[in-house]
């Protein structure tokens, strides 16, 4: 007797780059068996999923994980993110770690699961901040050695790595970053990078990153790099710089989220800068996401106002080339990541709910960018490989049930910068580990996820 057995799917064969009707069988968390489209067996619970395809759950190769404010356990964001077909995802992302991986363990304890599997990396800058050496300060040594041992006791404690906000935190130098890492070698952690700058020092930051791999043999992430390559004209010549570097590299990588405008603080280092002059645009780029000026375009005295009375506030900003960003998400080679994250009061970018139909609707279906095949392999069995995770991301025996059933004819975003709560259209079944935690965009309260610590 099976727990499900989920009829009549497209399954995608990533080797053949088809797809093939099977009927797929679930027990205890795994998949089981992988039958004949005329194979049956018993099974709890039956899903009928003809017309449709029956993916290996989405991994998001960047996302920002819970705040958990106050000592709270609730889950908040991972709703989101479970809603878009998505069922692990890296977390920590940016430089930024909101709670160690022990309370995050706590969490889900508490729980008994969550929604999704996380995917836990350590920030370096959250525990550079603690110094006060502020953003362009320079660290003394002694400092650096006590911000390495406290991200090898997050590593101790089962992080996969750890990550970098350069452009918050312009201070950390190539030096200081690469000594880090290279402290930290011995548990081959998993680095992702929030570049240093943009526009014209775009193609150096690529190459820093892209450095940075090779110099310590250890698995580099460029992160969201449509905000680094897109503004200013830059993401032909930085996709083929990656596509150059990974070709010699495997374990270098670069994902990207499918919106044409990014989110960050209104106090954030991104604007110090004379960033109109750099972005060659006004005022009006800038939406405030933050009461009572939620959805508005700023003007002069709006921005200023914001900056000054609540400078943590996350604006949007309208600041990506549109066929710059729909460059890397047709190119073959790199990840997907949301980006996502949802900070108490603050409003959030729809990137948190709505990407990964966005890609597979709007760039896959309608604008044809690249084939089904291809976008599911960058979200599915790629990103389990270069992350290491060998049970995740393809649908075969002995593999984890995280399945994610969806209709390839209407699947399409529905959050927009307005409402994030705006429901995707087209994901029927999100499966983690053999428990449907989303069914038709209702969250049904089994937890199937677990927090993936290193060994
Ligand atoms: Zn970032």
């Amino acid at each position: 007797m099976y727990d499900i057995l989920i009829t009549g799917g497209m399954i995608p064969d990533f080797t053949t780059k088809t797809f093939v009707k099977a009927n797929v069988a679930v027990k205890d968390g795994k998949i089981e068996a992988v039958l004949p489209e005329d194979g049956f067996v018993e099974a709890a619970r039956v899903i009928d999923a003809s017309g449709k395809v029956v993916s290996p759950g989405f991994i998001d190769m960047h996302s920002h994980e819970e705040v958990f404010p106050d000592g709270s356990t609730e889950f908040d964001v991972s709703k989101y993110y479970l809603r878009q077909g998505i069922t692990t995802g890296i977390c920590g992302n940016c430089g930024i770690e909101f709670n160690p991986v022990s309370y995050v363990k706590k969490v889900y304890e508490t729980n008994g699961g969550g929604y999704i599997n996380y995917v836990p990396l350590a920030g370096y800058n959250s525990f550079r901040d603690e110094y006060g050496f502020g953003w362009y300060g320079d660290v003394p040594a002694d400092v650096r050695a006590e911000i390495i041992e406290k991200l090898r006791a997050e590593l101790e404690d089962g992080a996969w790595g750890f990550s970098f906000g350069l452009e918050y935190c312009p201070g950390i130098s190539t030096e200081e970053m690469t000594d880090a890492v290279m402290a930290l070698k011995e548990y081959d952690p998993l680095i992702s990078i929030h570049f240093r700058a943009d526009t014209d020092k775009c193609l150096d930051s690529v190459h820093e990153i892209a450095d940075l791999s090779k110099v310590t043999g250890c698995r580099v992430e460029l992160s969201h790099i449509g905000s680094l390559a897109a503004v200013g004209g830059n993401m032909r010549p930085s996709l083929d710089i990656m596509n150059e570097e990974m070709s010699a590299n495997p374990r270098l990588g670069f994902d990207v989220y499918p919106y044409n405008a990014f989110c960050t603080e209104i106090g954030s280092a991104a604007f110090d800068m004379d960033w109109r002059a750099k972005w060659n645009c006004g005022y009006d780029i800038i939406m405030p996401l933050c009461e009572p000026y939620m959805g508005m375009r700023c003007d002069e005295a709006l921005y200023n106002k914001i900056l000054k009375e609540q400078p943590e506030a996350n604006v949007v900003a309208f600041a990506l080339d549109e066929a710059d960003v729909r460059l890397a998400i047709a190119d073959p080679n790199g990840f997907y990541g949301t980006d996502g994250g949802m900070f108490p009061g603050m409003g959030s970018h729809p990137r948190t709910a709505g990407s990964f139909p966005r890609i597979l609707g709007k760039y896959v279906r309608e604008e044809k960018l690249l084939p089904l095949i291809d976008a599911l392999e960058k979200l599915t069995i790629r990103p389990a490989a270069f992350v290491g995770l060998p049970t995740k991301g393809d649908i075969r025996p002995g593999m984890d049930a995280d399945i994610t059933i969806f209709d390839p004819d209407t699947i399409l975003d529905g959050a927009t910068f307005l409402d994030t709560s705006l429901p995707n259209v087209g994901i029927d079944y999100v499966i983690v580990a053999g428990k449907v935690g989303c069914d038709h965009n209702e969250l049904t309260g089994e937890l199937g996820g677990e927090l993936i610590l290193r060994n």
